[in-house]
């Protein structure tokens, strides 16, 4: 007989292989939060650790939110799971037609993922299947942007252009390009909002069809701002020249919105925000406050239509996953959405951007501090790096701020970014800005 396997000690960190985490050094010194309501985390030991970043860009509700847990308590209890596939259950349909509605102009389907990355996946082969659809199937090359984040799909990285997502993943996606980065320091630094300089970063489109040729372009994936590689507004008028551009060669334009989506920016989308009609928005986080996992894709009429136009009794699109519309997720979506509405947050986001941005940039002058970016309710902070090398201050940041001011916080090297909550009150962005004031002071040396 084989001895029975030792029962693993609740204390034991290692089984858990940490995505995005320098492992061994988290499970010396970890980080542990183990409840959370409204704008606080707390430790295991009942520390109270303020959530300066939603979460990952997420919980833009707060957290434990009672309309959204009763929501998922009640549907676990009615319908746990039901397949999306052939069958239906009433909320995955009330949550698309919710969320259709928020988005601008003609976005009026959605398909539903299980995540961000999911969703960015899902986009671009929906993408390649609509120019196959309408007889144009030599449309295949996807275009990305450098410093672009869209998951950790295998589109989604061949599309993405942080380096270390790429580099040890192999030859990825044929047939991608990526468009320059909107980011440039020496003409942008302290930019409250969208920078007035980089509108003519859009033209770099025009390169790449001329290389090309427009024949065999699919679509173009941007993240209205991009996030994770340190929130890079877009300059004044990037965005719409994008869509002109696009326009004029028939190329599909795809907003990753999964960062962006739910009242980030002060509006439903940031589509809205910038008047600009994509042809698909990818959305995930936000859309149930972090709750339950969910992304998806918003598509335009033009777009379903063209997959609606074959034989009836048919399937139009060989793509879904098990999780798809999951009903608990579509509970807490619309549960999300109902706070969203009643409190008025995406407004509330809005008339507080003007605010947040100056305390934002009070920390000029700070140690270190070589540049400070915020829009709607995001601010970035870069701060020199160590002469050891990138990261080392940024991953101290983090440790500091945690352990010493109570506060959760991102940093993408030496970039330090926040997202928090929209339901924080303006008090409780004095307390974050002191907080980061005290932890940017404490790594200066
Ligand atoms: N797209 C964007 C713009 C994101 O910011 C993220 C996550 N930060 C993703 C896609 C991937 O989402 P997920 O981690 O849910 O797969």
């Amino acid at each position: 007989m084989t001895a029975a396997a030792p029962i693993a000690s609740p204390n034991d960190l290692e089984a858990f292989w940490m995505p995005f985490t320098a492992n061994r050094s988290f499970k010396r010194n970890p980080r542990m939060v183990a409840r959370a309501e409204g704008m606080f985390y707390y430790t295991p030991d009942n520390k109270p650790v303020m959530d300066g970043t939603a979460g990952l860009w997420c919980c833009n509700a707060g957290h434990a939110r009672e309309p959204i847990i009763q929501a998922i308590q009640a549907q676990a209890r009615d319908l746990d799971y039901a397949p999306s596939f052939q069958y239906g259950h009433p909320k995955v349909f009330a949550a698309a037609a919710r969320i259709a509605a928020l988005a601008p102009g003609d976005l009026d389907h959605v398909f539903f993922a299980g995540s961000g990355s999911e969703a960015a996946d899902s986009a671009l082969k929906i993408a390649l299947a609509y120019w196959n659809v309408t007889g144009k199937a030599a449309k295949t090359r996807l275009i990305g942007r450098e410093r672009g984040y869209h998951g950790v799909g295998f589109g989604g990285i061949s599309v993405g252009g942080m380096s270390n997502n790429r580099k040890f993943f192999g030859s990825l996606l044929s047939g991608v390009d990526h468009l320059a980065h909107t980011y440039d320091r020496e003409k942008q630094a302290f930019s409250k909002g969208e920078p007035d300089y980089g509108a003519h970063f859009a033209d770099d489109l025009e390169r790449i069809v001329a290389l090309h040729d427009a024949s065999t372009i699919a679509a173009v994936i941007v993240e209205p701002m991009a996030g994770s590689t340190g929130a890079l507004p877009p300059p004044k008028g990037y965005l719409q020249r994008l869509r002109e551009i696009c326009d004029k060669h028939g190329i599909l334009l795809i907003f990753d919105e999964v960062i962006t989506g739910f009242g980030r920016l002060g509006f439903a989308f940031a589509a809205e925000r910038y008047g600009v009609i994509p042809d698909m928005i990818t959305f995930a986080k936000g859309v149930t406050s972090g709750t339950v996992p969910m992304g998806g894709v918003i598509v335009r009429k033009h777009i379903y239509e063209a997959f609606m136009g074959g034989p009836d009794n048919v399937i139009e699109l060989f793509h879904g996953y098990t999780y798809s519309g999951h009903p608990l997720a579509a509970a807490a979506s619309l549960a999300a959405l109902d706070i969203y509405r009643e409190e008025g947050l995406f407004e509330r986001a809005r008339a507080m951007e003007g605010a947040f941005a100056d305390a934002v940039m009070s920390l000029k002058g700070e140690p270190n501090v070589v540049d400070i970016r915020t829009l709607g309710l995001v601010g970035a902070i870069d701060l020199a790096p160590r002469a050891e090398g990138p990261g080392k201050r940024g991953y101290e940041v983090i440790e500091r701020a945690f352990h010493e001011e109570g506060l959760m916080i991102r940093t993408a090297a030496d970039t330090i970014a926040f997202s928090p909550p929209l339901i924080i009150t303006e008090s409780q962005v004095d307390e974050l800005i002191g907080k980061l004031r005290r932890t940017i002071r404490a790594v200066a040396n």
